[in-house]
């Protein structure tokens, strides 16, 4: 193992020493309906910025047969109406809705992207945690932030403003952690340097 940092590298090592220890890599629906059989990995990207670490990290876990869920922005950065965005998003396997609360009516925004995908959005997690996002029950769609997680006792790290406050995913891995739920900002990870994202 290299020391911790954010590179792909790193990261991709770390998932495959989960792999060798065993762990599997679980879909909210795995989670929620399927019963996963431990230790496994819920692995979530919340895409905020930019569509481009999204196709890089992408095709890493793809050579690597490694499961994930992107919750895209649709008020992001990037117009996901442009066709190389579109391209690389439609490549993802496990796609929910990363929701802006200021936006309020996020159904609106979970069918912009059911309408690019041309699949079903049952999954969202909030871009401005501190803020109340409105679901008018207009659609099923279900929350998968920490919190609503609760009830299956799961240890939630993040890379969240590019910093794991609780130390890097290859510790809790290391050490066996059994139902891990682990959050990765694509836009923070790089070949070599970070400003390669900016
Ligand atoms: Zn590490
Ligand atoms: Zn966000």
């Amino acid at each position: 193992m290299t020391d911790c940092n954010y590179t792909y590298k790193h990261y991709i090592e770390t998932l495959l020493l989960a792999r060798a220890k065993g762990y599997s890599f679980i879909t909210f629906d795995e989670l929620m309906h399927g019963n996963p059989k431990e230790p496994y990995i819920l692995l979530r990207h919340d895409v905020d910025q930019r569509i481009e670490p999204v196709k890089a990290m992408n095709e890493l876990e793809m050579i690597n047969d490694i499961t994930s869920t992107w919750f895209l922005r649709v008020h992001g950065r990037f117009n996901i109406l442009f066709k190389r965005n579109l391209d690389a998003i439609s490549e993802l396997m496990h796609v929910g809705l990363h929701a802006d609360s200021y936006f309020k009516k996020i159904e609106y925004d979970a069918e912009i992207l059911e309408a690019m995908l041309g699949h079903s959005i049952l999954y969202y997690s909030v871009h401005d945690i501190n803020r109340e996002v409105k679901n008018n029950g207009a659609k099923d769609l279900i929350c998968v932030d920490f919190d609503k997680l609760k009830q299956y006792n799961l240890k939630y790290i993040s890379d969240s403003s590019h910093q794991w406050r609780e130390g890097c995913m290859c510790k809790w891995i290391e050490k066996g952690e059994p139902r891990l739920y682990v959050l990765i900002h694509p836009m923070w990870w790089f070949v070599e340097t970070s400003q390669e994202n900016y």
